[in-house]
């Protein structure tokens, strides 16, 4: 069985085909530029020369016909026909209140994902003009959704509300959703896996670092709490976004400046974070490089992601009442060596111990970094999403009876 993988943002589309049976990647790629003449196709076939590609890409239904005719490609192809593809996985960052798992494509589903283009109005749109590409170049593979807020939706009231008006949540669906959840979902299950525990007895913090970042506090396999909110922008310092920050400096910075609701919006979500302070770069590589030169204001900026994140794991320990499992995972937690070091020397009193030997080597594999004893295990899991997309999409086609007949499994 072979699912593709549709990732699609407004000007850009990343894909991955995988083949269920060996639970391979058989290609992944992506397109760029969408909407202009010389819009690029990368496609990465598994064991063949990449090939990139410019040509004239103007609408979402031309970059999947493109990446389609890549796939049967005499040459860098892997497929003999588009129909050997049996169901097509979307990642759609938000679901709010209507999905608490991944579902099936229908017109019903469609109109709940347009119903939410207020709360996510730069990924929900991209992600329907996706869907109905896929409609339109293979009219009868079934299509199923991921959301990336489902996860979390296992979150009590008293974690996902905000201290405001309830008129603010029952009229406008002010609440935290959470994001990242395909990962913190995919990173908590190979814990349990990886340490060969039950998850539903384990308290697990999952640290997604990434360019965004997010913590969830996984209890019995269940999303408890998560740092970011309503949107993408609560939670933990990133990349170019605050995070967390006293709501009232929002207008009091509109008056200061003068800015507009979207000049302040800009300034919290793409100026901000680590840029903003290193000055420099919004990089964890770029941080790290300048902080060893002894540039202060980049010294700065780690200091400040580091301590931001460890105060959440002390918050996450408090609301489990105890942590087992901490999960390091995405570009910043499964590659900073730094900063998990920095993170965990300093969480000893939750009975972290940091083997630093085991901190330092290996790269890309599943593996624990606390030393034998640790009362918390530390681990470093690489997190999978489009695996999870590919999964959660075998397995509804499967439940459905959607499978074809003729495919032996
Ligand atoms: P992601 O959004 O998950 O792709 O993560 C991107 C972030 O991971 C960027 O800030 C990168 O600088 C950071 N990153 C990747 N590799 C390393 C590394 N070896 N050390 C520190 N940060 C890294």
């Amino acid at each position: 069985m072979r699912i593709l993988v549709i990732n699609a943002g407004s000007s850009s589309l990343k894909y991955q085909l995988f083949d269920m049976a060996n639970e391979t990647v058989l290609a992944k790629g992506k397109v760029e530029r969408i909407g202009m003449d010389t819009a690029i196709l990368t496609h990465e076939p598994d064991s063949k020369p990449e090939v990139r590609e410019v040509s004239e890409i103007l609408d979402h239904t031309t970059a999947i016909r493109r990446v389609l005719d890549m796939l049967v490609h005499p040459r860098d192809g892997l497929l003999r026909v588009i129909s050997e593809i049996d169901a097509v996985g979307h990642r759609v960052v938000h679901g709010g209140e209507a999905f608490k798992g991944s579902v099936l494509v229908d017109s019903e589903v469609k109109r709940e994902i347009k119903k939410l283009f207020d709360l996510a109005p730069l990924h929900n749109p991209a992600h329907i003009l996706g869907i109905e590409a896929v409609e339109t170049n293979m009219p009868h593979v079934p299509q199923v959704v991921v959301f990336d807020t489902a996860f979390h939706q296992t979150m009590p009231p008293a974690a996902y509300l905000y201290p405001v008006p309830m008129a603010f949540y029952r009229k406008h669906k002010v609440r935290r959703y959470g994001f990242h959840g395909t990962s913190h979902q995919y990173v908590s299950e190979r814990a349990a896996a990886f340490l060969g525990r039950s998850l539903e007895q384990l308290k697990i913090i999952t640290c997604h670092i990434g360019n965004g970042a997010s913590l969830s506090a996984v209890m019995g396999g269940k999303s408890v709490d998560t740092s970011m909110g309503m949107t993408p922008l609560e939670g933990l310092m990133m990349g170019t976004r605050s995070g967390d920050l006293d709501p009232a400096i929002v207008p009091y910075a509109m008056g200061k400046e003068d800015l507009t609701i979207g000049e302040v919006n800009s300034m919290l979500n793409r100026h901000s974070g680590l840029l903003a302070i290193s000055g420099t770069s919004s990089d964890m590589r770029e941080i790290e490089e300048a902080k060893a030169a002894g540039d202060k204001q980049a010294t700065l900026a780690f200091d400040m992601f580091e301590y931001r994140l460890r105060k959440y794991i002390g918050a996450y320990a408090a609301a489990m009442d105890g942590v087992d499992v901490l999960v390091f995972t995405a570009g910043i937690g499964e590659n900073s060596e730094l900063l998990r070091r920095s993170v965990c020397e300093r969480l000893t009193f939750l009975g972290i111990d940091l083997d630093e030997e085991l901190n330092r080597t290996g790269s890309g594999t599943e593996r624990t970094i606390s030393r034998p004893g640790s009362r918390v295990e530390v681990l470093v899991i690489p997190t999978n999403e489009e695996w999870m997309i590919a999964r959660d999409t075998y397995v509804l086609v499967k439940e459905r009876g959607l499978l074809k007949p003729n495919v032996v499994q």
